[in-house]
């Protein structure tokens, strides 16, 4: 079966951008054939944005009732905590030892920081831990700890798998036996054309570190607030408008049917009111959001349950892929075996 890998940063609220773009697809290809799926909440990646522990903690629980109330099974499916897989942090360290310095000074996140720092007449580095540089090395010891074969990702995390591919590599080349033995199969960026990017309040991509978030699961009143609260021109009712570039289409079209948003397209160019289009779109959210919101309610109110599953979940991924994982890379490198 092919091995499909998905986590969700423990950074704050889940919202509509993640379940567009993470949950609901993931979900949906966890029930198909021939797919053997992980789901892992990133706490320890949480820790190289956010450092309030209640936080990460509160975050934690939501995400991981946002899963179970968006349809996964634990039972069929790996669900678990990355902090719960001490073996992560431990084949991190292994995989640091064969990464090239100069393949991380390209990395994304770090460049974007490095270039704010610039922009800012500041130090390259200031203020720039080396948790953040080096978290490549953590997501590739993420999907390298049970060899995933495809991790679906947006085109900015593509680069990511790329180093997780040559870390692999290069382990296998310094460690492995040329003729046999490889200790890493190596993972596919799967991008998921059709998953949207969602935009936020103010139009920037909606995510948890910019404040700009639309919870997945807020009281229904409140979703219509929020809703109403997106940022649009000032072009008046009758007026024609824009559906490119606007974030009210955009979130419009991650709900709606093929033919829902054909007629809003046409809406906008006949004019139709902000008022009006907000409402439509808190209508659509709503429909599909509402019956996942009850069951979300009842699991967030008991909290020692989604405890338990979450530590059975990574009990089991220990036991099946991480600790004989570990076992053998030990071995390979010459340090002693702990078992
Ligand atoms: P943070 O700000 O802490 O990085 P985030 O909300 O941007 O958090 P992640 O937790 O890093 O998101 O991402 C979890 C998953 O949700 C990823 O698969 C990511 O592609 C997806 N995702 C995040 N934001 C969006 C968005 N605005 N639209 C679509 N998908 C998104």
């Amino acid at each position: 079966r092919t091995r499909v890998l998905t986590g969700i940063t423990t950074s704050g609220t889940p919202h509509l951008g993640n379940y567009v773009g993470a949950i609901r697809p993931a979900v949906a290809a966890s029930r198909g054939e021939g797919v053997e799926s992980f789901y892992f909440l990133a706490d320890y990646h949480a820790l190289i944005k956010v450092q309030e522990p209640a936080r990460v903690q509160r975050s934690t629980l939501e995400i991981a009732a946002t899963w179970l109330a968006c349809g996964l099974d634990p039972e069929t499916v790996w669900f678990y905590r990355q902090s719960d897989v001490p073996e992560v942090q431990e084949l991190t360290w292994l995989l640091t030892c064969v990464a090239g310095k100069g393949l991380l000074n390209r990395a994304h996140a770090y460049k974007a920081a490095v270039d704010r720092n610039r922009e800012a007449g500041e130090d390259d580095d200031a203020g720039i831990t080396a948790g953040l540089f080096m978290y490549p090395v953590l997501m590739a010891a993420d999907i390298l700890i049970f060899n995933a074969d495809k991790v679906p990702v947006g085109r900015d995390q593509i680069q990511h798998i790329e180093m997780a591919r040559d870390f692999g590599q290069r382990f296998n080349h310094l460690y492995g036996d040329p003729a046999g033995k490889q200790y890493f199969s190596l993972p596919e960026a799967v991008i998921e054309e059709n998953v949207a990017t969602l935009p936020g309040l103010d139009g920037r991509k909606m995510s948890k570190s910019y404040d700009n978030t639309i919870p997945l699961f807020v009281p229904r009143e409140q979703l219509r607030k929020l809703i109403f609260s997106i940022v649009t021109d000032s072009s008046a009712p009758g007026e024609p408008k824009q559906t490119e570039g606007s974030a009210l289409f955009q979130l419009y079209q991650a709900f709606a049917s093929r033919e829902e948003t054909g007629a809003m397209r046409r809406a906008f160019a006949d004019g139709i009111g902000w008022g009006d289009a907000k409402q439509a779109l808190f209508e659509r959210v709503d429909v599909e959001v509402a019956p996942l919101r009850e069951k979300y309610e009842a699991l967030i109110a008991d909290p020692a349950k989604i405890e338990l599953i979450l530590r059975e979940g990574a009990a089991r991924l220990r036991e099946t892929y991480a600790a004989p994982l570990l076992k053998q890379l030990r071995e390979a490198v010459g340090l002693r075996d702990l078992s």
